[in-house]
């Protein structure tokens, strides 16, 4: 049970806010939740809309020793969201501007609360993009993006938010506002707070100004998909082609057991393998031809069984289709899926396969793998489909992160930590690691108010 907020912080936040605070009982509800399906009741809800805005509610929650939970648009993974100990849930998705479109120094300034979908339709007249491309472009925010260091399958070439963000202005948790970073794309002047504070998952300042780095957008495109017996043959593939200068633009793994599930849901055209790649190459026109042999060539090789170039739009749909069948055919299994995104080496994606399969059937749970192998990011999802089922599926969680520590991986790519993996933290990482990374919170928000319960384990 929350505490309810202290009168006279809520008559300040009132004041400072006026008809943007809301403490109704169903704004609350709408905000007590993400797409993690975990929930509890924050005590008030703050539609921010400046800069100003955002410090002088840090400095009155501060005072009161209240938490503070950044919200972009909820749609993470993780619960980040989750205001699990009450206090003031500061909704970003009223300060969305795009403040300035800058191609000629390839940057744009925004607020936190733009989608990212919006900032690409603002950039595609002039030609630019910015990278990093969740499916969930249309509806999560940039300050969600940074916060998480959140990506897609374009990571491959482009890189994430940490290699497409030049600057930040932030609240820390003390109150005080920074800016970080640089209008430049190059800068050795201090430390590197921007890159600290992308994927800090709202635990060490509230981003209120995002300088991001723009990419020009090529005008061509080659899709193709190259069907494989066996995993191991695919996996060898994905180092082959990550080993020749050609980078593709999307390397996208699905195994067997994916591909059934696919098929049981799309019909016959996904195809009957061990393993597949979709494979996206990039481009202008001229050039495309030959990068998209560099890199059928790499994708070439032993276990391949057929290797499919899309030369239309609608073939091009038709190769993407199986990839597009497995999320509506999760979630008719599974509404309870659990959601991994873990990482490895690419040379360890065979093991990382073989173990997952290793441990579905020692817990007889369904578990499927698929995602960005060209990172060695595979989503690894178990689709538990009863009570009983679920259990073993937790029980299975546990073991899959060991197995992905011992192929010198990491727990997540692109959704980050939140409340789910935080338990997992010290598997990953050293004591010694997690001492200085709380003494790193410290620094920034002394009084632990700024999202407490997320990402960092508690102290030993
Ligand atoms: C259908 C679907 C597909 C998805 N696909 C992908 C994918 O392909 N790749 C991927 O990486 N993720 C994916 N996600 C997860 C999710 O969309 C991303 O994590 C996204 O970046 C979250 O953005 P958001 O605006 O919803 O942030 P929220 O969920 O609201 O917040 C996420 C975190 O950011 C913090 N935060 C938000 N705004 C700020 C701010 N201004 N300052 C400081 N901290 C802040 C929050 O406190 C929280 O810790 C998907 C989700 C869905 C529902």
């Amino acid at each position: 049970m929350n505490t309810p907020l202290p009168a006279t912080l809520l008559a300040d936040l009132r004041q400072l806010l006026g008809h943007n605070l809301s403490t109704d009982d169903g704004e609350r509800l709408s905000y007590a939740y993400d797409n993690s399906r975990r929930q509890a009741l924050p005590d008030a809800v703050a539609f921010v809309t400046t800069h100003d805005e955002v410090e002088a509610l840090v400095r009155a929650c501060r005072q009161h020793g209240v938490p503070v939970i950044a919200r972009g648009r909820g749609t993470n993974t993780t619960g980040a969201t989750v205001p699990v100990n009450g206090g003031v849930v500061v909704s970003f998705e009223r300060m969305n501007r795009i403040v300035r479109l800058d191609p000629d120094n390839r940057l744009a300034v925004v607020e936190p609360g733009v989608l990212n979908g919006d900032l690409q339709k603002a950039l595609a007249p002039l030609g630019f993009f910015w990278p990093p491309d969740p499916t969930s472009s249309p509806w999560c925010s940039i300050g969600g993006n940074l916060a998480c260091n959140s990506a897609g399958p374009r990571a491959v070439k482009y890189g994430s938010p940490r290699d497409n963000t030049l600057g930040l202005r932030a609240v820390a948790g003390t109150g005080e506002s920074f800016r970080c970073g640089t209008y430049t794309t190059k800068g050795a002047t201090g430390y590197d707070l921007t890159r600290l504070l992308i994927g800090s998952e709202g635990t060490l300042a509230l981003i209120t100004e995002a300088t991001l780095k723009l990419t020009p957008k090529p005008s061509g495109l080659r899709t193709m998909r190259a069907t494989y017996e066996d995993v191991g043959s695919a996996a060898r593939a994905v180092a082959r082609i990550m080993a020749q200068p050609v980078t593709p633009c999307a390397l996208e793994f699905i195994d067997d057991v994916a591909l059934g599930l696919a098929r049981a849901h799309g019909g016959d055209s996904v195809p009957v393998a061990g393993a597949m790649l979709m494979i996206e190459v990039d481009g202008e026109p001229s050039a495309l031809d030959d990068a998209a042999h560099a890199v059928a060539q790499a994708a070439s090789g032993h276990g391949l069984m057929d290797l499919s170039v899309a030369r239309t739009a609608e073939e091009t749909a038709l190769l993407w289709s199986a990839r597009k069948a497995l999320s509506p055919a999760q979630r008719t299994i599974s509404p309870h899926k659990i959601n991994e995104d873990v990482v490895v080496p690419v040379s360890r994606l065979p093991e990382l396969v073989d173990g997952v399969k290793r441990l579905a059937a020692q817990h007889d749970v369904l578990i499927v793998c698929f995602g960005h192998a060209g990172n060695g990011n595979l989503h690894v999802n178990l689709l538990p489909r009863n009570d009983a089922e679920r259990t073993r599926a937790e029980a299975c969680l546990h073991e899959l992160f060991a197995l992905v520590i011992s192929l010198d991986g990491t727990l997540s790519g692109e959704h980050g930590i939140g409340i789910a993996k935080r338990d997992f933290m010290p598997l990953a990482l050293s004591a010694n690691t997690l001492g200085l990374m709380h003494r790193v919170k410290d620094a920034f928000d002394p009084d632990g108010i700024l999202n407490p319960g997320k990402l960092l384990p508690p102290r030993l």
